[in-house]
């Protein structure tokens, strides 16, 4: 066990996927930010930087490889495939939890200021366990990754997915969260919205998001609304019930209808023409098909939960780890 008084090793996770544009320029970045803290004795100088190779298909490893090669505080470790962000954050942080006693996550693009890790690195020394990083404003994203962002949020938190509103994954861990959090076994893995589930004592750091550096966001419509579906349905089975809601109501309309119908019936009025009830078929039969597929979406992660595969393979290192 380390003394409290010593500075506390830090591992800076950073994932990487196809980032040879941005690694050269970023890496530098990272290891300036590490030394500065290690000078000024808030962190060991045993301190790493640790990148994960998310089976990028560019030069990426190669440059990750080389920058170990170089110097010492670089270190890195490849998955076997691309498995996303997600996936290569916890390989990340559970290749660092027995080796340090607080992780910082973070994207290798630029977009999220490293000057925030000081105040970080201090709100653990003061107590927290766990610091998000909260971006103060976003003006340099478009218009609409903005309002889809908010959107994002807002939808998570009506679904009861407790998210921190605009933090995504640039934050603070100590090794004893970290040794909490791997006992959340889940395969479909959204850490924005496990990391408040193991509870702790927490706090918000502000920055502003600048943007990329170099090369283009892995992140375009169709993965946000996918991030988003796999946010909700992995924390929250509010959707199961809102179809339960949605199927009642939707009960009662036709209930009402059908009463309708009848006191039309005796009334003498003659139902006119079929298109209508041809219309309530197509409708009432889209809701059914929509209903099964979040259904559907539900039993398919239970599916995989069952099959309990690995999260993430890792295939390489650049330094010993036995
Ligand atoms: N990333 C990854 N695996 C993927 C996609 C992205 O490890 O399949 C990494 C990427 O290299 C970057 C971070 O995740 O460091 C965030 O990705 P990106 O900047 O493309 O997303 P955005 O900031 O636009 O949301
Ligand atoms: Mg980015």
């Amino acid at each position: 066990m380390r003394k409290e008084t010593q500075p506390p090793i830090l591992y800076i996770v950073i994932p990487c996927y196809n980032e040879e544009h941005v690694l050269p320029l970023t890496a530098p970045l990272f290891l300036d930010k590490l030394s500065q803290l290690a000078a000024k004795g808030r962190i060991s100088a045993d301190s790493r930087i640790l990148f994960v190779n998310d089976g990028s298909k560019d030069r990426t490893w190669q440059i990750i490889t080389e920058l170990a090669r170089k110097d010492p505080h670089y270190i890195g470790i490849s998955q076997s495939r691309n498995r996303g962000h997600q996936n290569a954050v916890l390989a990340g942080l559970m290749e660092a939890k027995e080796r340090c006693d607080i992780t910082i996550s973070i994207d290798c693009d630029g977009q999220d200021d490293i000057n925030a890790m000081d105040a970080m690195v201090e709100e653990y020394r003061n107590g927290c366990e766990i610091v998000y990083g909260v971006r103060a404003k976003r003006d340099t994203d478009t218009l609409f990754k903005r309002s889809t962002a908010e959107l994002f949020y807002k939808l998570l938190n009506w679904m009861g997915a407790e998210v921190v509103f605009n933090h995504a994954d640039y934050r603070l861990l100590s090794a004893r969260v970290l040794r909490e959090l791997q006992n959340y076994r889940e395969v479909n893995i959204f850490l924005r919205g496990m990391i408040p589930l193991v509870g702790f004592k927490s706090t918000s750091v502000y920055y502003d998001r600048s943007e990329r550096i170099a090369g283009e966001s892995h992140y375009p419509l169709r993965k946000m609304l996918a991030l988003a579906f796999e946010g909700i349905t992995s924390l929250s089975v509010k959707p199961l019930r809102l179809i339960t809601l949605f199927g009642f109501l939707v009960a009662l309309l036709g209930f009402a209808g059908i009463l309708w119908a009848v006191v039309g019936y005796f009334m003498g009025k003659t139902v006119s023409g079929w298109a209508s009830i041809v219309c309530i078929v197509c409708l009432m039969g889209g809701i059914q098909l929509l209903c099964l597929g979040v259904i559907g979406e539900y039993i398919g992660k239970i599916y995989l939960e069952t099959k309990g595969r690995p999260r993430y393979i890792i295939s390489e290192r650049t330094y010993d780890a036995s």
